[in-house]
């Protein structure tokens, strides 16, 4: 299976995360005050972006910034370096915004919309500054015996401050399952109440403890629409920030096509041949690669598939255009 896995959105992050030497709390105090640092503040877990020569990107600050903002060395989170300059992440979601000289100028954006417009390596940066922020903001006190903690390695772990606990709480990631199911020339498409008239995406759910990859397609599969499968591959994953998923790309072979839906799950599922398929992909896009425009969706189309942002659009794409693969 050739490598698609550039393809996905969030997928693209090529910071070095340098997990060794972020453990050095004198090392990280460097890297701050490094002549080239880059400070990405995110208000109430949305981006900051800016445009550039016709095109949109992060907007970044500087050292001398950020000490406007008066925020401590333990709220930076350390996201990696780049041709050796660090990157960094911040929470300001306290900080007046009626306050004009911090905030003049600066966007802020949804990360998902931004991500529409953004490079991937700008979205991929994003992805991962939005989950550690999440996540340090519901970690500030320890889950053991409730009392507060404090960063280390860069923000990549809260130590609860009772010496008697010493309860260590590290970044999660929740992996979910999303699988192409096919039979032949058609494959399986679902639609959950919340989804727009018309939009069916492919089947997903989240891996639960003690179970592995195959199991939880086998499991999620069978109980959204009691169909059996077989022949699971792995296509390609991709990290989701909200809040902090890794999607597991499947495709699997489905052994029998009466569809039986779990309601409480989805509203409708259905087989849809592959032309239709290939025919819906291409329309499948946004308006604009604007993340300030309104994603118009036209309720006319009879399928309507997700967008090139999400790994489902790549999963449908792939067993569409290679029939050969799939027979
Ligand atoms: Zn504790």
């Amino acid at each position: 299976m050739p490598d698609l896995r550039n393809f996905n959105t969030f997928a693209g992050n090529t910071l070095d995360r340098s997990g060794n030497i972020r453990k050095n709390t004198d090392w990280i105090s460097s890297q701050v005050k490094h002549p080239n640092a880059k400070f990405l503040p995110m208000l109430n877990l949305m981006a900051p972006i800016q445009t550039k020569d016709n095109s949109f990107c992060i907007k970044y600050l500087n050292f001398n910034h950020i000490s406007d903002y008066k925020i401590s060395i333990n709220n930076l989170i350390f996201l990696g370096l780049k041709d050796e300059e660090p990157y960094f992440a911040f929470d300001i979601s306290d900080i007046d915004i009626n306050n004009e000289k911090l905030f003049n100028g600066i966007i802020f954006q949804e990360v998902r919309k931004a991500a529409m417009c953004l490079s991937n390596e700008d979205s991929s940066i994003l992805a991962q500054a939005r989950s550690m922020i999440n996540w340090k903001l519901n970690n500030n006190f320890c889950p053991r015996c409730g009392n507060s903690t404090k960063s280390f390695h860069g923000g990549h772990v809260e130590i609860c401050s009772d010496i008697n606990c010493n309860n260590e709480i590290f970044p999660r990631t929740d992996p979910v399952v999303i699988m192409l199911v096919f039979n032949k020339g058609n494959c399986v498409v679902g639609r959950q109440s919340n989804f727009p008239k018309n939009f069916f995406s492919v089947l997903a759910g989240f891996v639960e403890p003690g179970e592995s990859i195959e199991s939880a397609v086998n499991r999620e599969v069978f109980e959204e629409i009691a169909i059996k499968v077989k022949n699971i591959v792995y296509h390609s994953s991709q990290p989701w920030p909200y809040p902090s998923s890794l999607m597991i790309g499947c495709i699997a072979e489905a052994e029998n096509t009466n569809i039986v839906i779990d309601e409480e799950e989805i509203v409708e599922a259905k087989w849809v041949e592959r032309e239709l398929i290939l025919s819906a992909l291409k329309k499948a896009k946004l308006s604009k690669g604007d993340p300030l425009e309104k994603t118009i969706v036209d309720n006319s189309e009879k399928l309507l598939l997700p967008p090139p942002i999400a790994i489902a659009h790549h999963l449908l794409k792939y067993w569409a255009e290679n029939p050969r693969f799939f027979l």
